[in-house]
């Protein structure tokens, strides 16, 4: 009796199995056959640069990016959609803050390389005010998809900056070399401060920081879905 329990709860997984994997496997081919939307994700920093600094914690941005970066990437496979990082560890594509020209070009070598429907770069923020807080994203001005792309996830990470910062903010156009690089629709996301305290506790907190990617990848969805 326990050896064909044991069988036939086997079969059942490995049936479950073979459906989740169809499953799967059918969500990167849309309706038509063509491939689902690759995206870029661009943890900002790493290695030598770690980019701004926790006020209290002493954290390092690069860290938080990648985390965020991570999490980013499963919630994206998990909608189907492919993905690309330009960055997959704490090192860093170039060693050095001298290298810095080096690792912005070698992010731009991997989107040019991937032709994505999209690039998201996560930062966090620093402002001399600490009083400055909130997630905002930012565009190439120029660049009009690039601007849908950037209100879209800047009106998804709204919810949670009226929930903990009591305002909206506006998506703003920036020039940054992330941007301006490729023709691809870009998006900046500074998830938040980490000069503000309510912030960075904010962006220590594991439940928080799955909610701000569940938010990203809506805004991301949203923006694939329309035109
Ligand atoms: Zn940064």
């Amino acid at each position: 009796m326990l050896k064909s329990k044991s069988v036939m709860l086997i079969i059942a997984l490995l049936t479950a199995t073979a459906v989740t994997a169809l499953a799967f496997h059918g969500a990167l081919t849309a309706p038509g056959g063509s491939a689902a939307p690759t995206i870029v994700i661009d943890p900002g920093h790493g290695g030598a640069d770690g980019g701004v600094t926790g006020k209290n914690s002493g954290v390092t941005e690069a860290e938080i990016n990648l985390e965020i970066s991570l999490l980013l990437e499963k919630s994206l496979e998990d909608r189907g959609y492919n993905v690309v990082k330009t960055r997959t560890a704490e090192g860093t594509v170039a060693k050095a803050g001298s290298e810095k020209l080096l690792d912005m070009e070698k992010r731009k070598e991997t989107i040019l390389k991937t032709v994505p429907d999209l690039v998201i770069s996560v930062h966090c923020n620093k402002f001399p005010s600490s009083e400055r807080r909130g997630a905002q994203v930012f565009f190439n001005k120029f660049s009009d998809e690039g601007k849908r792309l950037a209100e879209s996830v800047q009106n998804k990470l709204n919810i949670l900056n009226m929930e903990n910062v009591g305002r909206a903010f506006s998506a703003l156009s920036g020039d940054y070399y992330i941007l301006n690089c490729s023709p691809y629709p870009s998006a900046i996301v500074e998830c938040g401060f980490l000069s503000n305290a309510s912030d960075e506790a904010l962006l220590l907190n594991a439940d928080y920081r799955l909610q701000l990617v569940e938010k990203l990848a809506d805004g991301v969805s949203e923006y694939l879905l329309t035109d």
